[in-house]
């Protein structure tokens, strides 16, 4: 067997164990023997860089870095769908597709409404070679990288597939799989993810693909577009992309008749939960394909489908008490504590109140009877009460005045939603939560260092501020508990190795209330040593983009502080970056001034950053997409034929790799 024989075989042999295990849940091979082999391709691909295939399964593990997303049109619009919140607007929508249609017996095809992020996937010649989101329906963003690493993807076809055709379905996370994640991140003492479905949809946006490959995300397929006329139904559809080697979800079902449809819909909404995943209604789609074509579209969804959405199940409990939490900020939190009751699936004793405001506005007392919902998110909240059961001597409730952590005052600043506690320095949550955030990994990705090691050396008086972290010694940290040497070297690794982060992420490290990863990009770069932003004044910071009051005067309350003022002296001694690194201009001439760029394709003479950077050398700017503002779009080879159809109708002219070098030489 030839080199390039074994490496196909290995790569066959993957593609079908995988298919077996991730579509049809029946394994043949351990997991180990299936690593083996993974990484007998592995070792034979580095060797062998002359047969790489973009779509072979070592492809899943990611490692592909996407800095920008390329803006990519769809071939076909990827429509809304029209909400149904009662069988009646069902039976109305019945009575319209009869009308239009002509009195002729319908049957639907029912299916489970996936709460997930949307994704039209491209096929050709059964190689997968698109992933573009839902963006506007128009237009998305390619994720070909990260969607190529979920498991559930086939690279490779499988069956008599169209040569060319896009696949839609929703990439959605798993309930288990969620909270799974969401308890290491707990255990790391960071914020955990609020609800599957934008954890599934910030995934889809990672730029670095290994994190990607590391979520258990999955894809279910719902429809076939662009290769339509090879159907006749949905339901023919969906068993042909079965046939294909895709992920299609086995409780759809055929509907002979609107009753049908209700039974489907009955059925789901008490046995949704019983599902691994999250479903918030059920999607009623016309079965046959030529009447779809004939009802076609309105302004943004088809007129062939509904969907059904299922009501937020509600429960009622008793309010006990409230409790105050106190964040790293001094926020206060308070958090309903209720007498346990079965809610979705899950016993609920705890419901999120916001702030004051809502407490107030519900008229919320101990002891009410109170209806709980859950929506997406995992803690519930409170959404009325049933006053016939309020106990007759109830009193209004009070909140609390004084910091529940350290009786310090509390403050509210007007036209502020929450409470604050005003002890910000020598309140112990806000102590140990302000270094949880600096250590963070969006901050001073401090590793070796976890939420509950910070609460350790708090309490073991070793660390009052951020700033300590920078004098922990061996000998102290070695007689802790849980620390071996191992760690000990770990930890005051990372915290030397801290030391080099760039100033964007110190600002955001030090914890200035308001400021977030983003606001502090655009104070580096408005402010690009930490001096002048001390300095700056009030007027001056308002003036800047996306910089309002309330932040402005927060940043102005973080300086006058003095205690603040020698922390961030301390750290510029111990060599933290506290300015900004500046990119040294390139530029060699301005024939581009005034001109914005979209690149396209692939090139030969550059990479298409180094053809960017050319670009901007030669004083023009890089577009991500082609809109009317586009002067020139440089065409490599392969460029899409809707971005060139779309430059040819703009009017926009498009260079070639040549015709721009000729222009750099002028
Ligand atoms: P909406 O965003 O509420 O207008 O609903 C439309 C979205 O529902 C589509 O873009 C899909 O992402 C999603 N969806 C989930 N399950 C299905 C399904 N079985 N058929 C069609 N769309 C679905
Ligand atoms: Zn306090």
């Amino acid at each position: 067997m030839t080199i390039q024989e074994k490496i196909n075989q290995l790569r066959s042999e993957l593609n079908e164990h995988n298919y077996k295990y991730y579509i049809l849940d029946t394994p043949e091979i351990s997991d180990y023997e299936f690593d083996m082999k993974l990484k007998e391709l592995q070792e034979l691909e580095a060797k062998h860089p002359e047969f790489f295939d973009e779509n072979s399964p070592t492809q899943r593990v990611g490692g592909g870095i996407t800095k920008n997303f390329e803006t990519i049109t769809h071939q076909q619009r990827m429509y809304s769908l029209d909400n149904a919140y009662s069988f009646e607007e069902l039976n109305d929508w019945e009575n319209r597709l009869q009308k239009l249609l002509g009195d002729v017996p319908l049957e639907f095809m029912c299916e489970l409404k996936y709460d997930g992020a949307s994704i039209s996937i491209s096929y050709e010649n059964g190689k997968l070679v698109r992933a573009v989101t839902r963006g506007d329906g128009f237009q998305g963003d390619d994720v070909t990288t990260n969607i190529k690493t979920i498991k559930t993807v086939p690279l490779v076809l499988k069956g008599d597939f169209p040569e060319k055709f896009d696949i839609r379905g929703e990439i959605i996370l798993p309930i288990a799989g969620f909270n799974e994640m969401n308890e290491k991140l707990i255990a790391l003492g960071e914020q955990p993810y609020s609800n599957p479905r934008n954890t599934a949809s910030g995934s889809l946006k990672l730029q670095n693909s290994s994190e990607v490959a590391r979520r258990p995300l999955e894809c279910l397929l719902y429809s076939i577009v662009g290769a339509n006329q090879a159907f006749e139904s949905q339901e023919q559809s969906l068993n042909a992309a079965k046939s294909f080697g895709f992920r299609v979800p086995s409780q759809s079902k055929i509907a002979k008749n609107l009753q049908e449809v209700f039974d489907f819909i009955n059925y789901w909404d008490t046995h949704r939960h019983d599902l691994p995943y999250e479903t918030d209604g059920v999607v009623i789609k016309v079965n046959r394909l030529d009447f779809q074509e004939e009802l076609g579209y309105t302004a943004k969804s088809p007129r062939w489908a509904i969907a059904y959405k299922f009501k937020a199940e509600q429960a009622e409990s008793v309010l006990e008490s409230i409790s105050y939490q106190v964040g790293r900020t001094g926020a206060i939190t308070p958090v309903a504590n209720l007498s346990p009751v079965q809610l979705a699936g899950t016993i609920v004793k705890r419901a999120s109140l916001h702030n004051a405001d809502q407490i107030e506005k519900l008229d919320l007392r101990i002891g009410d009877a109170v209806f709980v919902e859950k929506g997406g998110e995992i803690i519930p909240k409170i959404v009325g009460i049933n006053i016939e059961k309020r106990a007759e001597n109830s009193q209004p409730l009070k909140y609390i005045t004084h910091c529940p952590e350290c009786n310090a005052p509390l403050e509210r600043k007007a036209g502020e939603a929450l409470h604050y506690c005003t002890n910000e320095a020598n309140c112990p949550p806000q102590i140990v939560g302000k270094i949880e955030h600096f250590i963070g990994r969006k901050a001073m990705d401090i590793e070796g260092l976890g939420g509950e090691t910070v609460q350790q050396l708090y309490d073991n008086r070793l660390i009052y501020s951020y700033v300590d972290l920078y004098e922990l010694k061996k000998e102290q940290l070695l007689p802790l508990e849980r620390m071996a040497e191992k760690s000990v070297d770990n930890l005051l690794t990372g915290v030397e190795k801290s030391k080099s982060i760039p100033y964007e992420k110190v600002l955001f490290a030090l914890g200035i209330r308001h400021v977030g990863e983003n606001i502090a990009k655009k104070l580096a770069v408005a402010y690009p040593n930490i001096d002048l932003l001390m300095n700056a004044s009030f007027e001056d910071l308002v003036n800047q983009d996306e910089i309002g009051e309330k932040i402005a005067q927060s940043i102005i309350d973080f300086f006058s502080d003095l205690q603040n003022i020698q922390i961030i002296e301390r750290l510029k001694n111990y060599g933290l970056q506290f300015e900004a690194v500046t990119k040294e201009s390139t530029q060699v001439s301005d024939i581009f001034a005034d001109m914005i760029f979209v690149v396209s394709g692939k090139f030969t003479q550059f990479s298409r950053d180094e053809i960017k950077q050319k670009i901007e050398d030669y004083g023009g700017k890089n577009g991500s997409s082609i809109t009317g503002k586009t002067s020139v779009v440089l065409a490599g080879a392969d460029m899409g034929p809707s971005k060139l159809e779309k430059a040819t109708k703009l009017g926009i002219p498009i260079w070639s790799e040549e015709e721009f070098i000729e222009k750099l030489s002028e």
